[in-house]
């Protein structure tokens, strides 16, 4: 959800379902941008925001169904059976995930919209409820995006890359921070072009397309995340952001 305050040289306070919105300075006025979980149930948010020096405005968002689909995947049983080893590595790349994610969110690094990291046909959507080999089950927290190996991938806006890493189940992995605690992650990926600490602008080519770590054939998995929370990638394409 992006909010944005058109007019009002000093930053606006707000609330989105109760929790705060953090205004960041754009161009002829403020803009916020918060994550709903993919738990929320259907239903009424209230939005209000109060310019400073002005009285509180009110709004409303309305909650949809998701629809969330159901799809069967196969995978090598090593993924849904990791050996204690595997298990081991497993929690290093999540470790590895918590610090890249734990930026001082500070301000918006980009400005303008997001480009797609490659234009081509989506293989999975964003809450996909995936079962492997018929037993574990996950919700998809990204964006599966066709594709040939060695194709290149770019990045969705400008930023800096917090984590260039080996995965055993993402592979090999690049994380970009746009600021304000949006980050966008490009997963499987065949080989790296950039490394950690990188300032990227949008449409820089981070990595080339690939089939390393858990997947059933080359492609690119994208996700974007907003503070605590993986949000759908095709969302993030649809804001106006100025
Ligand atoms: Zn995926």
């Amino acid at each position: 959800v992006l909010v944005t305050v058109r007019g009002g040289a000093e930053a606006p306070t707000g609330t989105l379902a109760g929790r705060p919105l953090q205004f960041h300075a754009v161009p002829g006025g403020h803009q916020a941008l918060a994550a709903l979980p993919v738990e929320l149930s259907p239903g009424e948010l209230e939005v209000t925001v109060v310019p400073a020096g002005g009285a509180p405005l009110q709004s409303s968002l309305r909650v949809e169904d998701p629809k969330w689909r159901t799809r069967e995947l196969k995978v090598a049983r090593e993924f849904t059976e990791p050996s204690p080893e595997l298990k081991a590595r497993m929690d290093e790349d999540r470790a590895a995930f918590a610090r890249a994610f734990a930026q001082p969110p500070g301000a918006p690094l980009f400005s303008g919209e997001f480009a797609w990291p490659r234009k081509a046909a989506l293989t999975g959507r964003f809450g996909d409820r995936r079962t492997f080999n018929g037993q574990t089950q996950t919700q998809h927290y990204g964006l599966d995006i066709d594709g040939d190996e060695g194709d290149p991938i770019a990045t969705a806006n400008d930023g800096v890359v917090v984590m260039v890493r080996e995965c055993f189940a993402s592979g090999n992995t690049v994380v970009v921070h746009h600021g304000a605690g949006l980050y966008t992650a490009y997963f499987h990926l065949t080989e790296f072009r950039v490394q950690e600490g990188q300032r990227v602008a949008r449409g820089e080519v981070v990595g080339t397309l690939g089939k390393t770590g858990r997947v059933t054939g080359a492609h690119l998995h994208w996700s974007v995340k907003v503070g605590e929370l993986y949000v759908n990638p095709e969302s993030l394409m649809r804001l106006r952001f100025f």
